[in-house]
């Protein structure tokens, strides 16, 4: 008998009441639950549908406070599974307002008769995972309870409104409202005194409308957000024109982009752009009217580095002093505590201009709290404000507060999801739980949801949670559940995404630091659209990596493991060297190499500006070029002597150009990177002795080259790594020039291929063991090989200088990079180690484009100042973003 009859049936519990048996049950009818109603059907599953609503809509359901609209284009917020759904429905705005999207999922249930699955008015009041059944058992507010295989909680991420947490809003004899509970009847606020409590999204899109009916507005604002004008209006005619021009191939690149709209984020860092021409796209953004274009499109550093983040924030807080015409309130309105983008921005619209009404007044929270609100109004430590309405936007416990606080949740072993989430929440694919078998949550933490736009996010999670369904009901497995590493490796990508964006730096509901005593974590994953879309379709293609299935009789399968071990933005790196599906080095010939590894360095972001760079030559037998990169800050400065990388066949001065001038700013030391000879024109040990000469004539005239005399510092990366080492060695050994500091990035240490990580990492990961071999083949001799010229690692480590070692997981010199380091160390020489997980060979060269990097070379740089004498370099980021009160510029210009 099909499944979907025998699930569809009612039977009786112990306790002699009504169960209602079916396959799957869904909590939340909005935009999630429909489509996933929909489609359980089609797939012949039997399903119910529970709201705590009257009606369908999810968060548009009860968001219905004036000016309530989506801030994602209204082409893009809609759902793409049907075509002919698509020629159905045609928006009216460019922003659709609340009840059109009510309307347009009032249509969606009624189209596909979705209302006859769903009871409305029906809270879970508890699931409990029945161990023995293999199936959930959901306790509700009114009617049957549900026993279900699957549960799925497609309950939204911003349902569960936060509560006011001020003192006496009980007492208060006028009316209260809550933007994200708003009456479904007429609220006259006409000739009324009324406060609003809160500047996020909501408060922004209600204040003006508010405004415009009330006698007197006073909006109360703890910290001021981000805004820029939404230009709603017709539908926008160019999106819609290249819409109507491709529809498929418009919701496919939505599909596989950052965010879920179609757009590919501008490749120019901000340091290549001039002043004028960022102003030129910031105004181009502004009247876009668009937050994802002004989050893609300006310059590619805005969004992970606080530089480039600052350039944006500061044109914005420039157009808020040009529209808010008291300069205290526009002071007031600008945001100084996060970086834009970290917090979520909002779109206005009159939102500034409010400020200029007559009867609209701004309150500073941070210059004046609220002590109480009390019988007539709201007290400040200040003054006291008479009201009759108090509208609460002070938003949500957001992405657990509607998973984790609706109702308890009971998994294997009577484990509650809330003990389970007591110090933040996990998910594996922020899909599933481990310990709760057939539990799915849809953009919950750990997905991209509110990071993207969500009806992609929606469609994309409740296809790959249907899909797993009919794929186990074909295979005959009834049960699910994400292993404990899979979601600790989850745990861990989400960490590493996170460092590549500005959300450390912000205090938001992304984190849960709105809600008093939450535990703080990003939830959101912020990797993106496209590549989590493309890590859950690996996950399958894997064999249901980090599962565990089950059956009846005993039917099991666990695929175990991490699905994602490299930095996000390596494994993209990789993904696209993979794509282009290149010859191997190898095989080029060494010019044919060569010119390929000048066409290629093309495509990378240039360097930053450094103070100066100059090109020289050494003198000597034959003359080696070199390129010097000056910091800007006054001289003289400590040198740093470096060598590039290349397999000592590749590459010159000037190949690792970024690289030098990031660290030259980092350090504020002088780098002069050597153009030593290669081979096979010049084998062994031309580049060894190349080095060391160049190291020592540098180290005579560092005076002449605006460096402090004495002893210089040597780096290197790769074969220049290995150079470095052997210079360190041969400058001991020939009396000199003395060397204070050595690092070594993934050097070659020695000539054995024998260690795992050559046979752990011999492809893949663009330094391959073919490559090494051919390296050597090129340079040395296999006489030569254990001359520490070339192999430092069998040479005497005593008495060198102190040495900071990076090596990289995925790179097949990793091993023998630390063999150096722990070598060096018994030798007793000062080493401190740096081992790059999820990083490969080229991660910590590829500036601006392996942005995880970053940080690696942020710790290389304190080490080579701490090896030349200086302090670390200051640089708390986080206080940037901690001033209460704006900088002197605007209170001079509020003055
Ligand atoms: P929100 O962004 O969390 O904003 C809440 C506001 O209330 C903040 O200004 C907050 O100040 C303030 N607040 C909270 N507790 C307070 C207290 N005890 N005293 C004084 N002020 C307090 O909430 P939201 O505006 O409802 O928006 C939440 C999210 O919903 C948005 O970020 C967006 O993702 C979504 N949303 C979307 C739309 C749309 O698509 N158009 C519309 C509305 C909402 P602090 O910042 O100091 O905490």
């Amino acid at each position: 008998m099909p499944e979907a009859i025998v699930a569809a049936s009612a039977s009786e519990s112990t306790d002699g009441s009504a169960v209602q048996q079916v396959d799957v049950a869904v909590v939340g009818a909005g935009f999630a639950g429909l489509y996933i109603l929909h489609r359980l059907r089609k797939a012949g599953f039997s399903a119910v549908g529970l709201d705590e609503a009257n009606d369908v809509g999810g968060t548009w359901y009860w968001n219905r406070y004036p000016g309530a609209r989506c801030d994602i284009q209204t082409v893009d917020y809609s759902y793409t599974f049907d075509p002919e759904l698509e020629n159905a429905w045609t928006w009216s705005e460019k922003y659709a307002t609340q009840p059109e999207i009510l309307r347009y999922l009032g249509f969606i249930a009624d189209r596909y008769d979705l209302r006859r699955d769903i009871r409305f008015g029906t809270k879970v009041t508890s699931a409990t995972w029945d161990e023995a059944a293999q199936r959930w058992l959901l306790t509700t507010s009114n009617g049957a309870d549900i026993s279900c295989r699957d549960y799925i909680m497609a309950t939204g991420c911003l349902s569960a409104p936060k509560p006011p947490e001020i003192d006496g809003v009980k007492d208060f004899k006028g009316e209260v409202l809550f933007t994200g509970r708003w009456p479904h009847h007429d609220v006259d606020l006409k000739g009324k005194r009324v406060a609003v409590i809160g500047t996020g999204s909501s408060g922004i899109q209600a204040i003006p409308k508010i405004a415009e009916q009330a006698a007197h507005l006073t909006v109360f604002q703890r910290t001021p957000n981000f805004a820029m004008p939404a230009h709603n209006g017709p539908r926008a005619t160019d999106r819609v024109a290249q819409f109507e021009a491709d529809r498929a191939a418009f919701r496919e690149q939505a599909r596989w982009s950052l965010a879920g709209v179609p757009l590919t984020p501008t490749p120019a860092p901000s340091w290549a752009l001039s002043d004028a021409e960022r102003r030129e796209r910031f105004q181009k953004a502004w009247d876009e009217g668009d937050l994802v274009f002004i989050l893609s499109q300006l310059w590619a550093d805005q969004g992970n580095d606080v530089g480039g983040n600052t350039l944006v924030a500061d044109l914005l807080r420039e157009k808020v002093r040009e529209i808010v015409k008291n300069p205290e309130t526009a002071a007031a309105l600008s945001p100084f505590d996060h970086p834009f983008g970290a917090k979520r921005p909002c779109l206005e619209t009159n939102y500034y201009t409010t400020f200029n009404r007559d009867n609209v007044t701004l309150v500073n929270l941070r210059d004046e709290p609220i002590k109480a609100i009390t019988a007539g109004g709201i007290t400040t430590d200040r003054r006291t404000f008479d009201l009759d309405v108090i509208v609460f936007a002070t938003g949500f416990d957001a992405m657990t507060g509607a998973i984790r606080a609706v109702h308890p949740i009971t998994g294997r072993d009577g484990r509650s999801l809330t003990d389970v989430w007591k110090n933040g929440p996990q998910t594996y694919l922020g899909l599933t739980v481990a310990g709760f078998p057939n539990l799915f949550l849809i953009t919950g933490p750990g997905s991209p949801s509110v990071l993207s736009n969500m009806a992609v996010s929606i469609e994309q999670h409740a296809d790959w949670v249907v899909d797993r369904l009919i794929d186990m009901r074909d295979k005959g497995l009834t049960t699910i559940e994400a292993t404990e590493a899979a979601q600790e490796g989850w745990a861990r990508h989400m960490a590493d995404c996170s460092a590549l964006t500005l959300h450390r730096l912000a205090n938001t509901w992304y984190t849960g630091a709105n809600v008093p005593g939450k535990v703080n974590a990003l939830m959101p994953y912020t990797g993106g659209v496209g590549p989590y879309r493309s890590i859950c379709n690996e996950v399958v293609g894997k064999g249901m990596l980090g599962f565990r299935l089950g059956g009846p009789d005993g039917a099991a399968q666990c695929n175990d493991g991490e699905i994602v071990r490299l930095q996000p933005d390596v494994r993209l790196v990789l993904n696209m060297l993979a794509e282009m599906n290149l010859p191997p080095i190898e095989s080029m010939g060494a010019q044919g190499a060569r010119d390929f590894i000048t066409e290629f360095n093309k495509g990378r972001p240039p360097g930053r500006p450094v103070g100066e760079v100059l090109d020289g030559t050494i003198p000597g037998n034959e003359r080696l070029r070199y390129r010097l990169y000056r910091p800007a800050t006054p001289g003289p400065h400590p040198i740093v002597v470096y060598f590039h990388g290349g397999g000592w066949v590749l590459g010159d001065e000037q190949s690792d150009d970024p690289f030098c001038r990031d660290m030259c700013r980092r350090t504020g030391m002088i780098f002069v990177s050597v153009g030593y000879r290669h081979a096979p024109e010049h084998r062994f040990p031309t580049a060894a002795e190349d080095g060391f000469a160049a190291t020592r004539w540098i180290s005579e005239h560092a005076s002449h080259l605006g460096g402090i005399p004495g002893p210089v510092l040597v780096a290197g990366w790769s074969a220049g790594g290995n150079i470095a080492a052997v210079t360190c060695q041969l400058a001991r050994d020939r009396g000199g020039p003395q060397i204070s500091g050595q690092l070594l990035i993934c050097p070659v240490t020695d000539c054995s291929f024998d260690r795992p990580s050559y046979t752990e990492n011999a492809t893949g990961y663009f330094l391959t063991r073919a490559l090494m071999y051919w390296f050597w083949d090129i340079y040395c001799s296999p006489d030569d090989r254990t001359d520490p010229r070339v192999a430092p690692l069998r040479g005497e480590l005593r008495s060198l200088p102190p040495a900071f070692i990076a090596t990289a997981e995925f790179d097949p010199l990793r091993d023998e990079g630390i063999a150096y380091a722990e070598g060096l160390a018994a030798a007793g020489v000062n080493v401190e180690q740096l081992k790059g997980s999820g990083h490969f060979h080229s991660s910590y060269v590829m500036v601006d484009v392996i942005v995880t990097g970053a940080a690696c070379r942020a710790k290389m740089a304190e080490a080579l100042r701490r090896f030349a004498g200086l302090p670390a370099a200051a640089g708390d980021e986080r206080a940037r973003f901690e001033r209460k009160t704006p900088p002197t510029e605007i209170n001079a210009a509020a003055g």
